[in-house]
């Protein structure tokens, strides 16, 4: 997970100083698709901190952080790009987001509760308590792992807007596709932690037997 947060912090550093050729904004970039891909009831604001950006399908708003809004580097137009995905997930009502979106109580709950009742479990010595915890806490891992078809989808349509939309030209779609994809990792590193956190527990239970 250390790995794939430097990593992306270190694609998203490189490209941030590299702008593209037509100068385009983070806010312009995703003004720009959201008005060729008939999509008018959405609209882009600036919200602070970095790698804050985000859609939030219940305000129909593109959020970009602030540095994300105004710049016009390869990272902001492919981080813009990417969100925009994301709306036309919503639009085309994408079968992962929803189920993803609709996984987000039972995901939380897991990740709170299911370690602090499989530890209770484990010192009280209630087995019942621990098989409790362990079903949580894969509600947690299996919002992890729904995660990454809705990332790469977002990602996946991003590239292929900014680059049939002439936003990026040539070479700068490679740089765009490097930062999305260092973007991708920390989603996999994620799911890959809360698996073998699973296992963990799963191996804490039937240790007691
Ligand atoms: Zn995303």
């Amino acid at each position: 997970m250390a790995w794939a947060q430097a990593n992306v912090r270190g694609t998203y550093e490189r490209y941030a100083e590299q702008a593209s050729s037509l100068g385009m904004t983070g806010a312009q970039v995703a003004r720009t698709i959201l008005a060729k891909m008939g999509v008018s009831d959405v609209k882009v604001e600036s919200v602070a901190g970095q790698l804050t950006d985000h859609y939030d399908p219940s305000a129909k708003a593109v959020r970009l952080s602030e540095g994300i809004y105004n710049s016009s580097s390869l990272s902001a137009a492919a981080i813009a790009a990417h969100e925009c995905g994301h709306v036309l997930q919503d639009v085309e009502g994408y079968q992962f987001m929803n189920f993803r979106a609709s996984m987000v109580p039972a995901a939380n709950l897991g990740s709170q509760f299911g370690p602090m009742l499989v530890l209770g479990g484990f010192f009280l010595n209630i087995a019942g308590l621990i098989n409790v915890g362990i079903v949580l806490f894969a509600a947690a891992l299996l919002f992890h792992v729904v995660t990454l078809p809705v990332e790469f989808d977002a990602s996946s349509r991003a590239l292929k807007l900014v680059d049939r939309l002439g936003i990026l030209q040539g070479e700068e779609n490679k740089g765009a596709r490097a930062v999305l994809n260092a973007a991708a990792w920390t989603y996999v590193a994620t799911a890959v932690y809360a698996g073998l956190q699973l296992l963990q527990y799963i191996i804490i239970a039937r240790g007691r037997d």
